[in-house]
Parts: C-alpha cells; sequence; structure tokens
C-alpha cells in the first residue's frame, strides 16, 4: 500500500529538483539530494522481480490445475466402467438364480412339501443352502458352483466399484483444491502486474521529466516483446545470470545494439544460442532460441532481427534468456536496458 505513495512522493521531488535544474537563478534551501529517479527504478525492480515469482507460482498452480483435472477424469472413466461391470454381474447372477429356481421348483414339484426355493436362495452361501436343503440332488453341483463363483465375482466388483468411487471423490477434492490455488495464484499474478505497471508509469514520468536533464546513452532496442518471467539474480539456489522475457515459439528476437554475430547455434544448457559483439566491451547473449536467423561475422543493427523465441535446451517453456556481459562480467540487463531508454 506504501510504494504508491513513495513513488508519488519520489516523482513530486524529481519534478522539483528538474525545476530547480531548468530555473538555476532560484534560491536553493535545504534541497533533498537527487537520485529520486533511481529510488523510483528500485521500486520498478522490486515489482518487476515480485511479477516474475508470481508469474512462475501461477505456471506451477495451472500445472498441478491441469494434472489433478487430467485424474479427476481418469478416475469418472473407471468408476462409469467399474459401476457398468458391477451392474452386468448382478444382471447374470439374478439369472442364474432365477434357472436355479426354477430348476429346482419343477423338481420340488414332483413330491417335495418343502416350500419355496426363495428360502434357499436368500441363503448367504451355497454351502448353507445346501445344509438347508435335503434337495441336495435337485439341483446340479454344477449349477450351485457357477452361481456361488458368480456371487464372489459381483462381491469383488461391487468392492473395486467402491474403490473406484472413493478415489473418484478424492480426486474430485484434489481438482477443486487446484482450481481455487490457481484461481488465487492468478489474481496475485495480476495484482503484481498492477503494481509493476504502476511502477512503470512512474518511471515513464520520471524520465521524461529527467530527459532533458541527463541524456541517456545511446539508445538499445528491446530483446524480445513478452511477459518479464525472471529477474537477474539468485533463483532455485543458484544465480540467474540474465534476464527471462517469455512468448509463444517463433517471436522475433532483435538484437538490442548493433554488432557483430559472434555465434549463432548450439549451445550447452541454452540449446541454441545467438551472440552479437557490440563496442565498448558488450556482449548480448539470446538463449533457448528456436532458430538464428543470422550467421557468424555477420554485421547486424539495432532491432535488426536475429533469432525465434524457442523452448530448447534446459527450459521450461518458451521464452528468451537475455544477457548482457560488460568486459566479460555478467551484469543486470534491466538498469542496463532502462538506461538506454527500454523498459520491459
Ligand atoms: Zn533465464
Amino acid at each position: 500500500m506504501s510504494a504508491p505513495h513513495a513513488l508519488s512522493r519520489a516523482a513530486a521531488v524529481a519534478l522539483a529538483t528538474l525545476a530547480l535544474v531548468v530555473a538555476p537563478t532560484t534560491p536553493v534551501h535545504g534541497q533533498e539530494s537527487p537520485g529520486d529517479l533511481e529510488a523510483a527504478r528500485s521500486q520498478l525492480s522490486e515489482a518487476q522481480a515480485a511479477l516474475a515469482q508470481t508469474y512462475q507460482r501461477y505456471g506451477d498452480a495451472q500445472r498441478k490445475h491441469d494434472r489433478t483435472q487430467r485424474a479427476a477424469q481418469q478416475a469418472r472413466t473407471r468408476a462409469e466402467q467399474t459401476r457398468g461391470a458391477a451392474e452386468a454381474a448382478a444382471a447374470r447372477v439374478r439369472g442364474m438364480r432365477g434357472d436355479v429356481d426354477r430348476f429346482a421348483s419343477a423338481s420340488f414339484r414332483q413330491g417335495s412339501t418343502i416350500g419355496s426355493i426363495s428360502a434357499y436362495l436368500g441363503a448367504e452361501s451355497t454351502t448353507e443352502m445346501l445344509e438347508r436343503s435335503s434337495l441336495l440332488n435337485a439341483i446340479s453341483d454344477d449349477q450351485l458352483s457357477i452361481l456361488d463363483r458368480m456371487r464372489t465375482a459381483l462381491e469383488k466388483r461391487r468392492s473395486s466399484q467402491r474403490q473406484a468411487t472413493a478415489a473418484l471423490r478424492e480426486a474430485s477434492q484434489n481438482e477443486r483444491a487446484a482450481e481455487t490455488a490457481k484461481a488465487e495464484a492468478q489474481r496475485a499474478f495480476r495484482a503484481a502486474k498492477a503494481k509493476k505497471q504502476e511502477a512503470q508509469s512512474e518511471i515513464d514520468r520520471l524520465s521524461a521529466a529527467t530527459a532533458q536533464v541527463s541524456a541517456a546513452p545511446g539508445g538499445a532496442a528491446k530483446p524480445a516483446e513478452g511477459e518479464l518471467t525472471s529477474t537477474y539474480g539468485a533463483r532455485w539456489g543458484t544465480v540467474h545470470y540474465g534476464i527471462d522475457i517469455a512468448n509463444s515459439i517463433g517471436t522475433p528476437i532483435h538484437s538490442t545494439l548493433p554488432g557483430e554475430v559472434i555465434d549463432a547455434g548450439t549451445a550447452s544448457g541454452f540449446g541454441m544460442w545467438v551472440r552479437v559483439q557490440h563496442s565498448d566491451g558488450l556482449v548480448s547473449v539470446y538463449g533457448h532460441i528456436d532458430q538464428a536467423t543470422v550467421s557468424v561475422g555477420q554485421q547486424v543493427g539495432a532491432g535488426e532481427q536475429i533469432a525465434t523465441m524457442g523452448n530448447r535446451g534446459q527450459s521450461t517453456g518458451p521464452h528468451l534468456h537475455f544477457e548482457i556481459h560488460e568486459n566479460g562480467n555478467k551484469i543486470d540487463p534491466l538498469p542496463w536496458l532502462r538506461s538506454r531508454g527500454v523498459d520491459i
């Protein structure tokens, strides 16, 4: 909640500083030191890092949701199948009972007064039924053992149906929980995006206000359009020496400055990459690309397409991994780009 206020204050101070520069004859009393644009930039960096994190979480939640949805669909299919199998088995047992009943009734009618065969058929098992009956010979052993086997099979099917129903219930619960988590992650992502945009527009205002004061070094081109999904710095127990910009496969990738292509092809970890040598000891690196559209030795201009976005190498989705090396040091590309008029 405090960030917008801090930014507004930073904006006000920067504009006041600008007013002093534009009108140097104005008396100066207790002026705050400049560097408010710097402060606003660090706010933007924080907002960008937060956005990248929520983007990762949103992606994780989405993948989990998809997994649980597939599991629930499989459980529904299984429950449907076992229900069908149990119903068919029950129908077969009912039919067999009817056969035995008719056969036995016919036999009893020939001289017995024992009564309805239903009493026997109500028995829990064939053995019990036989114990109750003195008319063992009236019903064939074969028929009885078939009926017993069918009853056992029916019981098995009912038990697997109960298991399938329980599994379905659990899968549906997981699915609902994942849906909730996904919705929450999505809300957090949207909020972080709004916050980043807010910080961005403050930067835009401040940059416009200070543009007249300090001329930015030679303009650079945006390496690719897309979502900033990872920033420079510690990540997953290691250091991420660049920034990630995610978009669909095939999105054009541009050289950020004019220079000479020094690599265009396979690279370990990045799958495929392009590297461009610029003046002042600068090298830009474009990793995980799908296709290089330039070749080694080629001269390229700022903003000229050099590759297409891909998902090669150790990559979890289509994105550009972008690095800036300054005299061999991998520096944070975001402030570097920003000082050359590129905001991502
Ligand atoms: Zn990366």
